[in-house]
This record gives structure tokens, sequence and C-alpha cells, in this order.
């Protein structure tokens, strides 16, 4: 079998969820050799090598891509996937332009082929999908996030060293400082998303949501409108212009449903709506729906919840 790249991102070691589900993908189409910036706990999956230079202390997309790009050179794999997160993509962009090969982004499915691949990707936030042909000597591809399933990262596997030479001038674009805006769950972890909309009337409107969210542990998110309104700031924004979230449950209260919104939790496995018009794109694509005014319905679940918890 050839081998796949496979860019892993991670957090002080440990493998972004994306890039997991990169790894399945990776390991359908050949043998996956997993690449990481510094060390990082892959599991068992195959061969691993972790680049190592100074400059790659923290995210340096041209950097890192160069270096990527001279380990392909070297190994000559059949393809390179990464998760379709920004990083991937930005990073495999870069790569593309310095290899002059095309780039597919964010596919679904990839059908391998003797020349080609013919992949399956999301367009235009997830609204479209388009199906391609990827002819290339290296395909280069991104994963679009949560289709595959993750691959088990437990287990350890031997790792090999890359030092890519890099130019002091791939320095200009890097990570130089870091603020944290939130603590805690965070909209893209947390396992429940309360949600509001133009529904939920005003900043002080969404006390209830974070009650709601707290007793769940779970995080508050948004739409445009609320955001639009000055309600809540843009990092709470749920969709093709904010954050993509896919919680095991989304509570979508006085949200719409626009196919912009609808993008970014989409992935959620359960979608609960809340709203007071029955026809509501929300209501007839959630799994579960209640109608009415989200205010009185949202005091009554907050006390259920408390009740049970015994609160
Ligand atoms: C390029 C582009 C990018 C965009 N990106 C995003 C994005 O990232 N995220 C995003 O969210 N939008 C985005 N939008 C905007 C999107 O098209 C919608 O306008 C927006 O999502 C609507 O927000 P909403 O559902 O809160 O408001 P509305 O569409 O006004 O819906 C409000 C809902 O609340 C219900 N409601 C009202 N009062 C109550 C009540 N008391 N109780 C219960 N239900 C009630 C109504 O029945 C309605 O369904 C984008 C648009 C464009 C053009």
């Amino acid at each position: 079998m050839t081998p796949v790249f496979v860019l892993v991102e991670h957090q002080a070691g440990v493998p972004l969820e994306t890039s997991l589900q990169a790894i399945t993908l990776g390991g359908m189409l050949g043998e996956v050799v997993s690449v990481s910036v510094g060390a990082c706990q892959v599991g068992s999956v195959g061969r691993h090598i972790e680049i190592e230079h100074p400059m790659l202390s923290d995210y340096a997309p041209e950097a890192i891509a160069e270096a990527l790009t001279q380990l392909i050179r070297a190994d000559s794999p059949s393809g390179v996937l990464a998760a379709g997160t920004e990083r991937g993509n930005e990073v495999m962009a870069h790569v593309a332009a310095l290899l002059d090969l095309p780039l597919a982004t964010n596919v679904t499915e990839v059908r391998p082929g003797d020349e080609s691949w013919e992949v399956t990707r999301t367009r235009w936030g997830g609204s479209l999908l388009e199906e391609a042909f990827l002819t290339a000597p290296v395909k280069l591809a991104t994963v679009a996030p949560h289709v595959f399933e993750a691959t088990n990262s437990s287990g350890s596997a031997e790792s090999e060293r890359f030092t890519p030479e890099l130019a002091e001038i791939l320095e200009r674009t890097r990570v130089v400082e870091r603020v944290t805006i939130s603590e805690g769950i965070t909209l893209t972890t947390a396992p429940v998303v309360v949600s509001g909309g133009r529904g939920v009337g005003s900043p002080e409107g969404f006390g209830i949501l974070e009650e709601l969210a707290a007793l769940l542990g779970g995080a508050v998110g948004c739409s445009r409108v609320v955001t639009n309104n000055g309600w809540r700031p843009h990092s709470d924004q749920v969709g093709q212009t904010g954050t993509r979230v896919a919680p095991n449950l989304y509570v979508a209260c006085g949200i719409s449903g626009a196919i912009q919104h609808w993008v970014g939790m989409m992935a959620s496995k359960n979608v609960l709506a809340i709203n007071n018009d029955p026809e509501a794109p929300m209501v007839t694509k959630a799994d579960y729906a209640v109608i009415g005014d989200l205010h009185p319905i949202l005091e009554a679940v907050v006390e259920e919840v408390k009740a049970r918890k015994g609160l």
C-alpha cells in the first residue's frame, strides 16, 4: 500500500478529534503516515513523523507548509490529508501552492482510482456538495469535520524525527501572542449548546439560556441577528460566519434556522427547537420541537432540571 500522509493538529500532544477523523479516511486510502509538528500521541496507527524546528514552537502556517513540503518531496506519498479546520485548510493551501498541485478542501468521501481520486466535497458553507476528480501525482485534500469516526488514539507508536530547513522569512506568519477570551467550557467542546436567536428578544433574555447551559454543563451560542444587535459577542455566534459546533444536544431557542445558521450546527447529534412558529425551518428539521413562547418554556425546563438534580 502506498503511504498517505495525515497532518495531525494537536493541543499539548493530544490530537484534535478532527485530525483523528482525517486519519480514519487516510486508512481507507493507503498506509497512514501521521505527521505532527512536535510530539503528539496519535496511537499505533502506522508510521509517525514528528517535525522539529525552533521556528515551529507555535502555529506558523508558512513554515509548517514548507516543512511538510520537504517531507512530501522526500517520501513521495500518494496523498496528503489534513483536517478541514481553519488551520488545516490554511497549511494545505500553502502546500498546494508550493508544490503547484490542486487541493480539494472539505472532502466528505473519496473513491480512489488508478490516476485520480473521485471526491465529494462540501462548498458554500456546507449547503452544496460537489463531485470532483483530483488528478495529481500527490493528491492533496482536507477532510470535512465530523463526517468520519475518529480513529482510536490509544497505544503508542515509535516516532521518527524530521528537521526541515526553514528560511527566516517564513517566520513572518506565526502566532506571537495568545489572549484568553473565555475560560472553562467553550462552544466547540461543549456537549450541550443552548443557543438563542432574535426570539430571545434582548441581552437580558439570555439569562435563562445561561442558567440552562450551566445546569447541563454546556455553553451558550447565538445567531447572527443576536451578534448584529450587540446582544452577545461574535465569539458566541454559530454558523457559516461564526463557530461550527457538533454537541450531543443543540437547543435552538427562537432561531429560525436559516441555512447560514444551520451549517454551523448541522453536525449536532440531537437538535431541540423551541420556537413559536411550527413552520420555522429549525422546527421542521429538528429531532425534537416545542412550539410556544421560549421564555416560559425555558423557565419550566430549568425548574425541571433543577428538581431532577435535587437543587
Ligand atoms: C453571508 C451570510 C452569512 C451569515 N452567517 C450567519 C451565521 O454565521 N450565523 C447565523 O446565525 N446567521 C448567519 N447569517 C444570517 C442568517 O441568514 C439569518 O438572518 C439569521 O440566522 C437569522 O437569525 P435568527 O434565527 O435569530 O432570526 P430570525 O430569522 O428573525 O428568526 C427568529 C425566530 O424566532 C422565533 N421567535 C420569535 N419570538 C419567539 C418567542 N418569543 N419564542 C419562541 N420563538 C420565537 C421566530 O418564529 C423565528 O423563527 C448569515 C447571512 C449571510 C447572508
